[in-house]
């Protein structure tokens, strides 16, 4: 399956993605964690995307469709992936549909993870994150991890995004807005849009996206 994940900062599309990813044996693919492995390497790419995150606006479409391009085409995605914060705006929409297009492909849902504003700072408020992997999300009263400070996946150390703070939080917020929530009717256009709510238990949002994703078939 080929599915892009939709949703507000602080939705949860990180931590659904990694459980959908592995019940679908399909790749995660997160460009905010492509980003955040390319900071903590200081690569030229880390360096320039740091500059962006860090004000809370998108990096550039052309670094960002590359990177994401880069990836899709590694060979554990040939049989579908779950991408998450990409596309984020109609251009990276649209150079989506020619990547797949020109491999003969088809997106075949595109989740739509809603959550109230108030609910989703809450969330990103007390959002930590793994030094060694950005995919390892815990929430300080949500979703603890079973020792504070220290990753149940990896034993690496947990630490507050730099892009998690609350003024930088309300950028991201008016970015999605503005940008990426056009996508939804971009997609609507195209038949492949399924909204859940993404309130309640993390399990539960899991099985309520399961549930959309086979009703979709
Ligand atoms: P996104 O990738 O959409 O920005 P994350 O998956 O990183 O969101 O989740 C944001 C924060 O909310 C994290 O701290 C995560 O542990 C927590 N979280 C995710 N889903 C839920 C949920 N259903 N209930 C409570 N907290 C959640
Ligand atoms: P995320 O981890 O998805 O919350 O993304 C964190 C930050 O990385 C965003 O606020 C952007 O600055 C940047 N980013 C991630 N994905 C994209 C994208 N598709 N286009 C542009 N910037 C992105």
């Amino acid at each position: 399956m080929r599915i892009v994940l939709v949703g507000p900062p602080g939705a949860g599309k990180g931590t659904q993605a990694t459980r959908l990813a592995e019940t679908l044996h399909i790749p995660h693919i997160s460009t905010g964690d492509l980003f955040r492995a390319n900071i903590s390497r200081q690569t030229e790419l880390g360096k320039l995307a740091k500059s962006y995150m860090d004000a809370g606006n998108l990096v550039p479409d052309e670094v960002t469709i590359a990177m994401a391009k880069d990836r899709m085409e590694q060979p554990d995605a040939e049989g579908g992936f779950l991408l998450d914060g990409f596309p984020r705006n109609v251009s990276q929409a649209e150079a989506l549909d020619e990547l797949l297009e020109t491999e003969d492909m088809k997106l075949d849902a595109v989740l739509d993870l809603e959550a109230p504003e108030d609910e989703v700072v809450k969330r990103i408020a007390g959002r930590r994150v793994c030094r060694n992997d950005s995919a390892h999300v815990f929430h300080v009263a949500y979703t603890p991890p079973k020792k504070e400070g220290v990753c149940d996946v990896c034993g690496g150390e947990l630490y507050q995004r730099d892009d998690d703070s609350e003024e930088t939080v309300r950028r991201r917020l008016e970015v999605y807005h503005t940008q990426t929530e056009p996508i939804i009717d971009y997609y609507k256009a195209q038949g492949l849009v399924v909204t859940i709510a993404a309130t309640g238990p993390v399990a539960e949002v899991t099985r309520r996206a399961l549930e959309a994703l086979k009703r979709d078939q």
